[in-house]
Formats: structure tokens, C-alpha cells, sequence
């Protein structure tokens, strides 16, 4: 691109793609559901592609991202294109075959899915099968690039996932290298074709250089841009989501014309400063932060531009990653205060960031900005009591009075193997209608609250003609585990279509934490009194914990998450008090996405974990010795963060383990967890009904690996994607189990 002595070129790495009224949702459901045709499908994202594109250009970007657009995930695209179709999916053709392997078919499991890095986006997982023979078809793409290219003419950038990275996420056998080396000839002949079209520079994606050094993957990276550079069409290397680490000495010195970093994570400018940069490269500066909603803190923006500048000028503006992960457009948040809607930035207001700090002249945008900051800092919840609070900490607002085997001895009692649920039970189109109902005003809050209370009775009713021992009340007032929550705290934002994708069709809207986090009434006491007083047996109080609640969100960034997680541990600590007070024996906190915050360098987990577990410490601390704390996760990989759980001080843990036969109990065991478990007994994502012989197996396997009092009996996670005719029978049956295998331990100890 040509450049103007005071223009800095602007590039994107790629765009939402759910449309400005989730089109491409609705038509991949619709496709699904065989309501419409895949003509109609493919022109409904093509459709949404063109307006992408054409809001890039009128934003002025000079380099725009090709290859964003998916059907389902850009990873299964590429495994596509190369062709690596494991042999279970080889019947199949077409769009059936894609589909099928994003989503299974006829009994054949789907390719694995997993989390993107440190993202919530989730993408499937490749399989290369050793016996593989990889055979490209790039038509899908190619297509895409034209289609490009009649639109953006010379701006057009095709997006290229590059074999290390692909491979690396992929399973595979042999090494990395012979994977990558079988793939490097498709590779080849593609920048070859994209020449041909007149492309003069593509963007290669290669996040796997922030991730912990191998040499395997240094040797795979050397070669892959040696062979790839050879074929003279000039390459951007694009890494995101963290700095690069001990790798940055060799990447910035490989054969490619451009390198992006990011510089809104990790250390990539002390590496810049510390290394220099060759003078023979552009380099890529990711400074709008593609990871966070915030628009840009134009001061702070400078002073790394400047540094930056002052090692080399040869530069480009970008965004820090795909902007795929923030939603479309703020303007559509006609609800959320002005205040706060004036310092969001969505991915249409960043490409404008990107465009302003481009070039010169733009004092006044970034003067506005600044007052813009300058009115929400007067707006946003401000409590200096909580921040002292927090600051103010001891070791003992983290540690309960008595350890965990003193305070057991105070707990209450209940039969060996007890058996629980994870909370929620069915959330029926009744139960949605009422909270609609109640939201549009059209019922009112007693009303409203009338119908919970039914729903609750019947629930209770329920549980105890199943025979189960410690009952919940069924969550039926929850939306989401973290927005019902943040909705009552002080401190968190909701949007109406901030709309982010976590995998395929499935988008999620996360909450934004604005400003200090306050409980300024009880969130879930009236319920749990509800439940409480319809039954003699145990009902849990039922709360989401910290850590979650910070990880589903988009956080501050003005201060840093351990804070903010320890201000969300300080209002959910009050929560748990007046449920005790309330009498509730049994709390249960959940943290399904305590995992999920593990920073990418495995040297920057201890601090992660540390402070992660001191907030769910801090919240369940208050706890009395009489009080059993539970907490739930719903994930299987236990093994490398084991003693970091057992830190969590959790009197009870339920996980899910039903899908990864009884291997997360092994390690739990071998690790040595002496707190209670409920390893999950049944999987809840799936239609089919367990038998009782099934559970009565799994529940054998963990007498084999636990100590009689260590074991509870539930489900893996909660119920509220079931229908009440699956989860009726699943759970007497899984008390039937229970029966059974009480007897059998109890003939086994009177041996
Ligand atoms: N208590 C929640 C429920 O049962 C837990 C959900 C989760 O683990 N994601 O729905
Ligand atoms: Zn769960």
C-alpha cells in the first residue's frame, strides 16, 4: 500500500461474523432445521461478508482481512481445504461432510471441540491421521478471495492459517515437523494461485509463537517460512493474544515481509526495546485492543507508539487480533447510559480507532475521546470503601476458622454416597415466558414471583419422590448463571446485541464490568427460603463464584482482574453470610470457568492461580465450620492444576467426568484430594437416559479410586437444557444406583 509521509497503513485480521441481526445465526439454524436451502445459507453470509467489507472500506483501512467468513469455525475450514478428513467422515461429501464433522451425524462423533487460546471462542479441534494423505481443495477460499478482490480491489488480504499452528492445535502422530512438511507443498501451490490473482501480500496466522517455546516448534516455523517465502509473495506473519516470548530473537529475523505483534498483551514492547527490530521489515503494531470493549486510552496508546517509533517507523496500525471477539456495533445500545456507551468500542467504532491513530491531524477525535473518558469516570459506580477493602485484606479473611478435617466433624450428616444435582432443573418455554412476562412489566413482581415459588414446589416435590438427599431449588429465576448475578451487583452492564461468538451458532453476550462491584441486597436468599421451607432434607444455597463471573465478562481495564475478582469475592462473601443466616447448611459456588483463565505461558500460571483461588477463598471463607462449602466445574482436565483446587479450600467438588471415563478421578486420586467429590454420574449433554447398570459401574470405579465418605453422587453439570421427561428417569435411576451400590459397599465392609 502506498503511504503518504504522515498515513500509517491500517490493517484488520478479521471481523464478526454473526451480522447486524445475527443473519448468519438464524440461517445456519434455519439450514439445520431444513427450513431453508444451502443456496440461501451461503447467500446470507455472503451477504453479511459484502456489508463487513464495505464498512472497512468507508472506515478507510487499507489492508482488509479475507478469510474470516465461516460457516461454522476458520479452523475446520482449513482442515477442509487441506484435506484432513479423518476416515470416520470420508462417506460423506460437500456441506454434509462439514457438518458432520462440526457436529457429528448418525451415531459418529464430532471432531473434538476446544477453547481458541485464551478466548471463549471454541474451535474443532483437526485430527491428521497417520495414514493421511493430504489432498487440498482451496476452491472454498479461492472463491472468497475473489469475491474479495471485486470488492476491496488491491486491499484485499487473504487470511492463511498456517500449517505449524494448525497442526499444533491438531492431534496427530509422529512429530510436528513431518506433519508440517507433509502439508508445505499445498501450502505452496496456494501462494502460488493467490500470485496469480494479483494478491500482493497475505496475513499468516501463527498465534502458536505466544505459547510456551519448543524447539519443535521453532524447527517446524523455520522451515515452513523458508519453503513459503520462496514462492516471492510477500507474507505478514500475524501472532496474537501474547508476546512472543524467548522466541522473538528468531521470528523477527524469518524470510517474511511484515511481522504483527500484539501490544495490548504481555511484553511484546519490552522485547521491541530491549532487541530492536530489522530494518528490513514492517512491523505490525496490534494497539486497539481486539480482546476488550473499551475504546482506546488515547494517552497510553501514544506513549507505546512512541516507543515503538523511536525503534523502528516502518510500521502498520492493527487491531490485536481478529476483532471476533468483541460484538458489532455499540450504536446499537440505545440502553446502557451514555456515559458508558460513549467509551465503548465495539468492532465498527475500532475500526475508526484504528483509522485515527493512523494519521496525524486527529487531535480533536482524541481530545473527545478524553472527555468522553473524563464524564464516565464521574458516572461509573465508584466505591473507595471496596477498593480499600480490598486492598486492605489479611490472610485471614481468606482461611476459614477450622481446617477442613476439624470442620467436617460439624457438618451435617448424610447417608454414604450422598446424592445432590449441580442446580438447575429444565428451563421449560413456561419459565422463559415468565421472566418475559415480568421483564415487559406484564406481570408484576409479585406476580412473577408467585410463579417462581410454584415452580420451586414442584421441583422440591420432585426431588423428594426421587429420593434424592440434598435438593436445590431449581434456578428458574436465572437467565444465565452470570448475568442474573452481575444484574444484581452493582458495577456490571448488560447489552442488548453485544453478541459474541462461542462456537458455531451458539453466540453469548458477556457482561461488562464498569466500574466497583457492590452487593447492595440479598441476590438469593428469598428463593433458597422458598425451597427450604418446603422440606426437611438439606436445599443448597446456589451462587456462581468469582472467578467465573470475571472470566464470562468483559473486565475493567483500568484496574487489573485480580482486583476486580476479589471485589466480586467481597459481595458474593456477604451473599454467603446471609444465606447461613437464612440456614442454609450447604452452599454451593460454582466456577466452571475457573480453567478457563490460565494465562497461554504456563510461567504466568502461578500468579493467575493465586489470586484466583484467593477469591473464591475469600468468598466462601465466612462460611462457618458448620457450613459445607461445595463448588462445581464442568471440564475434565483436573491433573495440572489439582493442588491449586485443593487450595480453593472446597469442602465438596462436583466435576465432570461421566465423558472422560473416570480419568479425571485418577488424577484427582493419584494427586492425592482428600475433600469430598461428586464425580458426575451421567452426562447432561447428551438426550440419552442412563441406565442404572451404567452408573452403578461408574460408581464402582470411583469406590476403587476414593474412600466410601469422599463420594457423592450427581449428575455432571446442571439440567437446564433437558427436558423433564429425560431428566425424571435419569435421576431415579441414578438413585436406584445409588441403592445398589450402598449395599454393596456396606456387604464389602462387614466382610
Ligand atoms: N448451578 C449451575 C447449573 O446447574 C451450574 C452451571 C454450570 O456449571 N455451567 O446450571
Ligand atoms: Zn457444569
Amino acid at each position: 500500500m502506498t503511504n503518504t509521509s504522515h498515513q500509517l497503513t491500517t490493517v484488520t485480521l478479521g471481523y464478526p461474523r454473526i451480522g447486524e441481526k445475527r443473519e448468519v445465526k438464524k440461517a445456519l439454524e434455519s439450514y439445520w432445521a431444513k427450513k431453508s436451502s444451502s443456496d440461501e445459507l451461503l447467500n446470507t453470509i455472503e451477504e453479511i461478508e459484502k456489508l463487513n467489507w464495505q464498512k472497512q472500506i468507508d472506515a478507510g483501512i487499507d489492508l482488509i482481512a479475507v478469510g474470516d467468513t465461516s460457516l461454522y469455525d476458520h479452523i475446520l475450514d482449513w482442515t477442509v481445504y487441506l484435506g484432513l478428513i479423518p476416515s470416520r467422515f470420508q462417506s460423506f461429501n460437500g456441506l454434509q461432510q462439514y457438518f458432520a464433522m462440526a457436529r457429528g451425524a448418525d451415531g459418529i462423533p464430532a471432531l473434538e471441540m476446544t477453547k481458541w487460546f485464551d478466548t471463549n471462542y471454541h474451535y474443532l479441534v483437526p485430527e491428521i491421521e497417520a495414514s493421511c494423505q493430504p489432498q487440498a481443495n482451496f476452491d472454498g477460499f479461492l472463491h472468497q478471495v475473489k469475491r474479495g478482490q471485486n470488492i476491496l480491489g488491491k486491499r484485499t488480504n487473504p487470511i492463511i492459517l498456517s500449517p505449524v499452528t494448525l497442526v499444533g492445535l491438531s492431534r496427530y502422530e509422529g512429530s510436528l515437523l513431518e506433519n508440517v512438511e507433509k502439508l508445505l507443498p499445498l501450502y505452496q501451490s496456494l501462494l502460488e494461485e493467490l500470485k496469480g490473482y494479483g494478491i500482493t501480500e497475505v496475513q499468516i496466522h501463527e498465534p502458536i509463537l505466544v505459547t510456551n517455546e519448543t524447539l519443535e516448534i521453532k524447527e517446524a516455523t523455520i522451515k515452513t517460512y523458508d519453503i513459503l517465502s520462496q514462492g516471492g509473495l510477500p507474507i505478514n506473519l500475524v501472532t496474537y493474544f501474547e508476546d512472543l516470548g524467548n522466541n522473538y530473537n528468531w521470528v523477527v529475523n524469518l524470510p517474511v515481509k511484515a511481522i504483527s505483534l500484539d501490544f495490548t498483551r504481555g511484553n511484546n514492547l519490552e522485547l521491541l526495546k530491549q532487541h530492536g527490530f530489522p530494518t528490513d521489515k514492517r512491523l505490525g503494531v496490534g494497539i486497539v485492543d481486539a480482546r476488550n470493549v473499551w475504546q482506546v486510552n488515547y494517552a497510553q496508546v501514544q506513549d507505546v507508539l512512541k516507543a515503538v517509533k523511536a525503534v523502528t517507523t516502518n510500521i502498520s496500525i492493527q487491531p490485536s487480533a481478529s476483532l471476533q471477539f468483541v460484538p458489532l456495533d455499540v450504536e446499537r445500545e440505545v440502553n446502557l447510559p451514555a456515559p458508558l456507551r460513549n467509551v465503548l468500542s465495539f468492532a465498527q467504532q475500532k475500526l475508526i480507532e484504528l483509522k485515527m491513530l493512523s494519521g496525524e491531524g486527529n487531535e480533536q477525535f482524541w481530545q473527545q475521546k478524553d472527555e468522553r473518558w473524563t464524564s464516565f469516570k464521574a458516572f461509573a459506580p465508584h466505591r473507595p470503601l471496596v477498593q480499600e477493602k480490598v486492598d486492605g485484606l489479611t490472610n485471614k479473611d481468606f482461611d476459614r476458622t477450622l481446617s477442613y478435617q476439624e470442620r467436617i466433624k460439624e457438618q451435617i450428616q448424610l447417608p454414604i454416597f450422598p446424592t445432590t444435582t449441580i442446580g438447575s432443573f429444565p428451563q421449560t418455554k413456561e419459565v422463559r415466558r415468565l421472566r418475559l412476562n415480568y421483564k415487559k412489566g406484564e406481570l408484576s413482581l409479585q406476580e412473577y414471583q408467585e410463579a417462581i415459588d410454584k415452580e420451586i414446589a414442584e421441583c422440591i416435590k420432585l426431588q423428594e419422590d426421587i429420593g434424592l438427599d440434598v435438593l436445590v431449588h431449581g434456578e428458574f429465576e436465572r437467565t444465565d448463571m452470570v448475568e442474573f448475578f452481575g444484574q444484581k451487583l452493582s458495577g456490571f452492564a448488560f447489552t442488548e446485541s453485544g453478541w459474541v461468538q462461542s462456537y458455531g451458532s451458539r453466540y453469548v453476550r458477556p457482561p461488562i464490568i464498569f466500574g466497583d462491584v457492590e452487593r447492595s441486597e440479598a441476590m438469593t436468599v428469598r428463593e433458597f427460603k422458598v425451597a427450604q421451607s418446603l422440606t426437611d432434607k438439606p436445599v443448597k444455597g446456589m451462587l456462581t463464584g468469582p472467578v467465573t463471573m470475571l472470566n464470562w465478562s468483559f473486565p475493567r481495564s483500568d484496574i487489573s482482574r485480580k482486583h476486580q475478582a476479589l471485589q466480586i469475592g467481597l459481595a458474593l462473601q456477604k451473599e454467603v453470610a446471609d444465606l447461613q443466616e437464612a440456614g442454609a447448611l450447604i452452599i454451593q459456588m460454582d466456577e466452571p470457568a475457573f480453567r478457563e483463565g490460565l494465562p497461554l505461558k504456563t510461567a504466568l500460571w502461578a500468579d493467575y492461580l493465586t489470586w484466583a483461588v484467593d477469591a473464591f477463598r475469600l468468598a466462601s471463607a465466612i462460611a462457618l465450620p458448620v457450613t459445607q462449602i461445595h463448588t462445581h466445574m464442568c471440564y475434565s482436565e483436573f491433573g495440572d492444576i489439582i493442588k491449586d483446587i485443593e487450595k480453593m479450600d472446597a469442602d465438596v467438588i462436583s466435576i465432570e467426568n461421566s465423558r472422560s471415563n473416570n480419568r479425571t478421578l485418577e488424577e484427582v486420586t493419584t494427586a492425592g484430594y482428600n475433600h469430598q467429590i461428586g464425580n458426575g454420574v451421567y452426562d447432561i449433554h447428551s438426550p440419552v437416559v442412563p441406565s442404572t447398570a451404567q452408573m452403578v459401574k461408574q460408581l464402582e470405579e470411583g469406590l476403587k479410586n476414593l474412600p466410601l465418605q469422599q463420594i457423592w453422587v450427581n449428575p455432571d453439570c446442571g439440567l437446564k437444557t433437558r427436558h423433564w421427561d429425560e431428566v425424571i428417569p435419569a435421576l431415579s435411576n441414578m438413585v436406584e444406583a445409588t441403592k445398589i451400590i450402598r449395599q454393596k459397599a456396606e456387604e464389602l465392609a462387614s466382610k
